[in-house]
Order: C-alpha cells, then structure tokens, then sequence
C-alpha cells in the first residue's frame, strides 16, 4: 500500500516509520511512504506557504497553490492506486475504527496534514474527499493525527502484526472493547491471575473473555452495545449480566 502525506514538517514521521509495529510495516515493505512537503513546492524567495487571514482575524493560513501542487505531485507518484485524499482537521468526522473498513485492501490514499489556523476552504472544497478529526480538541498540527490514522491502519494490514488475531480480538474490531490482559507473574501484589486462564481449557478461556468484553462494553462504553451485532450467544451472556454475572474481569 502506498501512502503520501503533505506535511510542512516531514522529519515527525520519523516517529511511525522507524519504531515498533508500524517500523517493521515499512521496514517489511507493507506500506510504502511517501512525504511531500508544501514548502518545496511554494513561489518566491522566500517560499511562503501561509498567509494572513481575509477578514482579518489572527494567526496565518496554509495557501491552496503550494498544497494544490503538493497533491498533485502526490497523485503522480501513486498512479491509480490512489484512493482517497483526506485533510486531518478537528472539523472533519470522528475517526473510528470502523472507518478503516476497506483501507487495508486499497493500495493507497493520501493525507494531509494542516498547521497553523488551517488550510484555504477553497482547497478543500475542491481537493480533499473526506475530512477526519482525531477528537474534539484542538492540536497544532495534522501530523499527530495522520500519523494515528496510520497506525491504525498498519495494525489491519494482513502480516503487520506478529499475530493476526490480535487486529481482530482487541477493542473496537468486533465493535466492542478488547478483554483484560495478564502476563507473569501468576500473583501480583496479593493478586491472582484469573484461575481461567491458568486452566488451559481454551472454549473457557474464549467464554470468559468474550463475557469480560461485554461487560466493560456495558460499564464503560455502553452506546457501543447499541450498534453491536448480536449473535445469540453474546444476547445470552448480556441477558445473564443483571441477574447472575459472576465472572470476575
Ligand atoms: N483553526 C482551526 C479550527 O478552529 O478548526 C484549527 C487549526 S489547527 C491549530 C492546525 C491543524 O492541526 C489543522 O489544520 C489540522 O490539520 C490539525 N488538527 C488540529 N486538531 C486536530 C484534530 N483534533 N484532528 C485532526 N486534525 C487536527
């Protein structure tokens, strides 16, 4: 998969192609990326890509031309590959996982990344097919969440993660949140792992974690049960939870 980013500062992608999971992703040629910086591709001496506002106001704004050429050059490199073009911004749509449904089989799209007060509207009217916000809250830049949205994606791309079931186990890809982990020691500070798993009884360990999921889903996030689909043993489980849920998570 090919992936362009426009960013004004390149370097901070250091951050995702060098470390971890994602590091091994570009390392193992799972994703390819490329970054075009605005900056080379500004008019004058002084290759400005911002400028004041109209009307007045504070602050200065990302200049459609510089950005317009940017993506453009972008669009070359991906050929058709090129799936979407999506401005990070806190006035786009929330992302969520779900979002990324498809995106581990397009063979790229590109994101951009704003600073500043923001990018020239008629860019993105023009340009951009989507807009996406990380949360409501306002960063200096787009290339924190671009490289979010990144991460998440490499974590889908089928032979990203050491183990395949972790992208479909953990919280958000069955559309409720992931079950609670334990690692060695057996006892902590007083505390036990839950004798389950211990047991090596793997139908009871998967009951239990699939019970433990849905009750954090209930106690932490229970607008997510709404939209869950429900087969009709996860319906059994919910049903049980106000009458004898004993399990212990
Ligand atoms: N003036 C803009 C507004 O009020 O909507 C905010 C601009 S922000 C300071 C600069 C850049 O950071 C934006 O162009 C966007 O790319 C990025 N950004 C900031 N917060 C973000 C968020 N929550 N999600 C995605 N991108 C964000």
């Amino acid at each position: 998969m090919k992936v362009a980013v426009i960013s004004l500062f390149p370097e901070m992608f250091d951050a995702i192609s060098r470390h971890g999971v994602s590091g091994r992703a570009f390392e193992n040629g799972l994703i390819e990326l490329r970054l075009f910086n605005p900056r080379n591709y500004a008019d004058g001496p002084h290759q400005s890509v911002d400028g004041r506002p109209y009307g007045g106001g504070p602050g200065m704004v990302m200049m459609a031309e510089p950005l317009s050429r940017a993506l453009a050059d972008s669009k070359e490199w991906m050929g058709s590959t090129c799936h979407r073009v999506v401005y990070m911004s806190p006035q786009g749509k929330v992302f969520k996982q779900e979002q990324l449904k498809g995106f581990e089989s397009s063979e790229g799209f590109i994101l951009i990344a704003g600073r500043y007060e923001g990018v020239d509207e008629r860019f993105i009217k023009q340009r951009v097919d989507e807009e996406w916000s990380i949360g409501d809250y306002v960063l200096s830049g787009g290339e924190l969440p671009a490289m979010v949205v990144l991460d998440a994606l490499i974590r889908i791309i089928p032979g990203a993660l050491g183990h395949a079931q972790s992208a479909q186990e953990g919280s958000f890809s069955q559309g409720m949140l992931g079950h609670p982990q334990y690692t060695r020691p057996a006892s902590f500070a007083g505390e036990r792992v839950p004798a389950v798993l211990l047991s090596g009884n793997h139908e009871q360990v998967r009951l239990w974690r699939l019970k433990c999921s849905l009750k954090r889903t209930r106690d932490r996030r229970p607008e997510l049960l709404e939209a869950l689909v429900m087969d009709s043993e996860k319906k059994k489980i919910l049903e049980a939870m106000g009458k004898d849920f004993d399990v212990n998570c």
